[in-house]
């Protein structure tokens, strides 16, 4: 620590330290972050006209994945990239609000929902004495999810484009988008789960 205190710029001491809470680390790397931020003069309409829903998987990083910058696109996530009522909420927001066209959904393999069932809520309700209200939406096919999701969005009445929704599978150990088709039957001979 002192060590590289005499070494370092104040700076740079803060942007390395570990010092504090994860949160307080993430508050520090802002200051750094905002210290090079000139504004970049963008409305809030996406430049690409996309929205991705996406998986939250920490490894699953959009940006870099699909080659996006900053003000490209929207990025809807949560727990498997599921399209639930609230992602339809959020999607109607951005076609009818903020101009977008496209849908772009991507799952990804080793999912965790793949380990889950809706014993997951069960297990909550005889925890805490009340049930969840949300379903857990775990799946055993990854590319049947996919399909699932893809035809929420086509055939939600809220929406106002269905034309260009397009599903994909990230594979988190290659980096390789592999694209659903909609209409596809599975596939059991591409998967290398055993328990498949
Ligand atoms: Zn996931």
């Amino acid at each position: 620590m002192s060590t590289s205190a005499s070494a370092h710029s104040s700076a740079a001491i803060d942007a390395t330290s570990t010092e504090g809470t994860v949160i307080d680390r993430l508050v520090r790397a802002n200051t750094h972050y905002a210290a090079d931020f000139a504004d970049p003069g963008m409305d809030a309409r996406p430049v690409r006209r996309v929205a991705v829903v996406a998986c939250m998987d920490a490894r699953l990083d959009l940006h870099a994945a699909l080659g996006l910058e900053l003000g490209d696109c929207h990025t809807i996530r949560n727990a498997g990239g599921v399209v639930t009522d609230d992602v339809i909420r959020s999607l109607t927001i951005s076609q009818r609000a903020l101009g977008t066209r496209s849908v772009m959904l991507v799952h990804h393999t080793n999912c965790g929902l793949e380990d889950l069932t809706e014993d997951f809520r069960h297990e909550i309700e005889d925890e805490v004495g009340q049930r969840p209200a949300w379903a857990v939406e775990a799946f055993r096919d990854v590319d049947q999810d996919v399909r699932q999701s893809m035809k929420r969005v086509r055939t939600s009445p809220f929406l106002l484009y269905a034309d260009d929704v397009r599903g994909f599978v990230f594979d988190v150990t290659t980096g390789r988008l592999r694209e659903i088709d909609p209409a596809g039957a599975d596939t059991p001979a591409d998967t290398a789960d055993p328990a498949a």
